[in-house]
């Protein structure tokens, strides 16, 4: 069996990773430049999508910011879990909202903004304060604006219009603000029976738009209403693979902010803390194969690097933590790898991630210290 993955980042590496046990191999096709890479070395293996997609059994996605052409040519080869139509769902925020509406679960109001007038109009519904996002291209906080007040309005406009006339069929999205309490995520794999396993919700801090600090946690309340409004999204796309979904929790309240068709950076932390990780179950569900067991062994949190590319030592002398490097070159920020903490119980996971963050350079990992 051999998987075929779009996009040969961090992700596509962590799938070959854990698919080689179950005897699946994997490839990745650099969307950018077109090449067929070997997903951990890099080593060109070919060139052009047809070769990719005559080479793959199964083809997956690792981001949603596919260009449509390279999946629709992939779907017409019968190949593609999840489909394509799934992963232009998480690429576009107009088809996400579309979506959660269908799905009836809870996301925060909104009005589509494609001209002055229709900013006018969204101040009216929505209200302020308002966060603002490009509906095409938006990730990790970027092409975003907060509007807290009148007097924003016309320089607020000046760029989102400057970001509107950039980008073909750009428009923006209009959000009433959220007040939550937290963020938390729950990724879960679908296979094409139907069957749905999730993961523990985790807990999510973000640093300047990025993910930072993710925790499993085990909240019963919480994590009955993220199952539910998870099977009511996965149904409706008849999805095939592994998703996430990022809540607001509001006073006990979850509500969608936004979702991920692929393994998800909030799921890392079942390398070490889950029976199955995220990588295998996404690689199970769409290879046809049981989907693994979800359970919780151990509580943990992951840690993203963000623009550092060594660690002391002693972090990787300590036993309950594990490093993963994805072999990038330094930039600043750049989601470099990352470390997962364990404990034996909670009260340990606690003793253990302030014992390393004692070991790490505070400017560099801003959210051990706010946690
Ligand atoms: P997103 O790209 O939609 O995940 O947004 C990036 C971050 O902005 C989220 O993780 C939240 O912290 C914040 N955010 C997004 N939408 C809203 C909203 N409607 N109200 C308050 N904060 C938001």
């Amino acid at each position: 069996m051999q998987v075929l993955v779009l996009g040969a980042g961090q992700l596509a590496r962590m799938m070959a990773l854990a698919a080689a046990p179950l005897n699946i191999k994997t490839i990745a096709f650099d969307v950018n430049s077109e090449a067929i890479v070997e997903p951990l070395t890099q080593t060109k293996l070919g060139q052009g999508l047809e070769f990719a997609i005559e080479q793959a059994d199964v083809i997956t996605a690792e981001f949603e910011h596919v260009p449509h052409p390279v999946l629709d040519a992939c779907q017409a080869s019968g190949k593609l879990l999840p489909s394509a139509e799934a992963i232009k769902t998480g690429g576009d925020r107009r088809i996400e909202k579309a979506l959660l509406d269908r799905a009836q679960v809870a996301n925060a109001k909104y009005a589509l903004i494609r001209n002055q007038d229709d900013f006018k109009a969204a101040i009216e519904y929505v209200g302020l304060p308002m966060v603002l996002k490009s509906t095409l291209g938006g990730y990790d906080g970027k092409g975003q604006w907060r509007l807290t007040s009148t007097q924003q309005v016309e320089t607020t406009w000046l760029e989102m219009e400057a970001c509107i006339s950039a980008q073909d069929s750009q428009a923006i999205i209009a959000e009433e603000f959220v007040a939550f309490d937290r963020e938390v995520s729950l990724v879960g794999a679908r296979n094409s029976k139907g069957e749905i396993v999730v993961y523990p919700l985790a807990e999510n801090v973000h640093t300047n738009g990025v993910l930072s600090l993710s925790t499993a946690i085990e909240d019963k309340a919480l994590q009955g209403q993220a199952k539910q409004m998870f099977t009511a999204v996965a149904e409706c796309l008849d999805y095939v693979g592994v998703l996430a979904l990022e809540f607001f929790d509001v006073q006990g309240k979850l509500m969608v902010n936004e979702i991920a068709p692929r393994v998800h950076n909030s799921g890392h932390w079942t390398q070490q803390g889950a029976e199955t990780c995220q990588f295998e179950n996404h690689m199970r569900a769409v290879c046809g194969l049981p989907l693994g067991s979800t359970e919780m062994l151990r509580p943990t949190s992951m840690i993203n690097i963000l623009g550092e590319d060594c660690l002391p030592q002693t972090v990787l002398a300590m036993s309950q933590a594990h490093v993963h490097w994805y072999g990038k070159d330094k930039r600043p920020g750049r989601k470099m790898g990352h470390i997962n903490v364990s404990g034996k119980d909670e009260a340990d996971r606690k003793a253990q991630l302030e014992a390393i963050t004692k070991l790490l350079d505070p400017k560099a990992y801003p959210a051990l210290s706010q946690k």
